[in-house]
């Protein structure tokens, strides 16, 4: 019964998939959606490879056509693709924007992002699918089916952010890229990566949201004992918008002279405040501290113990005692 749905619910995604596609090559689809993509330097291979897609105006164009193919209402609901207003009245969840299908790690199409293509602040930049049967957005990460293989192959996983940021990183033949989109890192998605890789280059944009992201992410990762890097792009880039101004050379250049490890991107990152401040300056080995007993190999603990401990001149004892501490602490 249940696998019965789940199996319409992937039948319906797919449905839905292609809707979009070919509604990106209707004439108003090319002259809005695909314009778009175009102006945003995406070619016809790429926007193929990750099934993008359009949606129109309409209130209703593709429940009616779903409909009219006799999908079932209330699975089409279940998908999250049609929603059944109090008085009735059906329409699509996604109307005038571009759409970004979300596969699971086979391929199938399990959930849609959708972006506005205006700068317009009343309305949501990106759209997302509800949670559903088969969507579960903390366990999936976009890009994965497509990076899959690359991840293995290079042994290491690139996170970014943004849908983007995974297809236009794709583009330029950089193809070990998956994106958290705009969630918060979960345990689920990093043990996702883990299967392929125990190595994660977080690409996390310049801005002090994406910062934030990233000191958050990488407790995480460290904690499932994977080998964190770190890159901060320059203030107003993120991935997508940085490797299209200086190209898939000078990017893999960059990502490779500006990976940090944890400590080293800490240290950086509040040079400026601990300088004159010694209780500021507390605070942050304290931080560092906790996120290096996370770490589960004692090995590399002691190894980055150490170079806390030289960068910001106290001494391994006193790590330790701390180490204690916090450990006794969260016992
Ligand atoms: P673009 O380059 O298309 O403007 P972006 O990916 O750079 O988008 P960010 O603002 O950096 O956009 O956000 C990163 C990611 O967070 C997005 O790709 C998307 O997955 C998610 N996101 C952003 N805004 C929203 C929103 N309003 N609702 C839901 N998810 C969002
Ligand atoms: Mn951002
Ligand atoms: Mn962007
Ligand atoms: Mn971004």
């Amino acid at each position: 019964q249940r696998q019965n749905e789940i199996d319409s619910l992937y039948i319906a995604l797919n449905f839905a998939k292609d809707f979009f596609k070919q509604q990106l090559q209707t004439p108003d689809g090319q002259a809005i959606g695909l314009s778009y993509f175009k102006e945003r330097d995406l070619r016809d291979g790429t926007i193929d490879a990750f099934d993008l897609g359009y949606s129109s105006s309409a209130w209703d164009a593709f429940t009616k056509e779903a409909l009219s193919k006799h999908y079932n209402l209330d699975i089409l609901q279940k998908a999250g693709l049609t929603i059944v207003n109090d008085k009735g009245r059906q329409y699509d969840r996604f109307r005038d924007r571009v759409i970004f299908p979300i596969h699971n790690l086979s391929g199938r199409v399990i959930a849609f992002g959708a972006r506005i293509m205006t700068n317009d602040k009343n309305q949501p930049k990106y759209l997302n699918s509800p949670e559903t049967e088969v969507y579960h957005k903390s366990r999936i990460l976009y890009g994965i089916y497509q990076a899959k293989n690359a991840i293995r192959q290079v042994d290491n996983c690139y996170l970014a952010e943004g849908y983007m940021d995974v297809i236009s990183l794709h583009q330029a033949g950089i193809q070990n890229v998956v994106a958290s989109s705009g969630t918060s890192l979960t345990k689920e998605q990093i043990q996702l990566i883990s299967r392929f890789t125990k190595n994660v280059t977080m690409l996390y944009d310049g801005d002090a949201a994406g910062i934030k992201a990233s000191i958050r992410g990488t407790d995480l990762l460290l904690e499932e004992g994977l080998n964190v890097k770190i890159v901060i792009f320059p203030d107003n880039d993120d991935p997508d918008s940085y490797v299209r101004k200086v190209g898939s050379v000078a990017f893999q250049e960059f990502v490779k002279n500006n990976s940090q490890d944890f400590i080293t991107f800490k240290v950086k990152l509040y040079s400026k405040e601990i300088k004159d401040d010694p209780y500021r300056k507390s605070e942050v080995i304290k931080e560092m501290v906790a996120s290096n007993i996370k770490i589960p190999d004692p090995i590399q603990r002691s190894v980055f113990r150490r170079q806390i401990a030289h960068l910001l001149d106290v001494d391994e004892q006193t790590l330790i005692t701390e180490e204690n501490f916090l450990i006794k602490k969260e016992r």
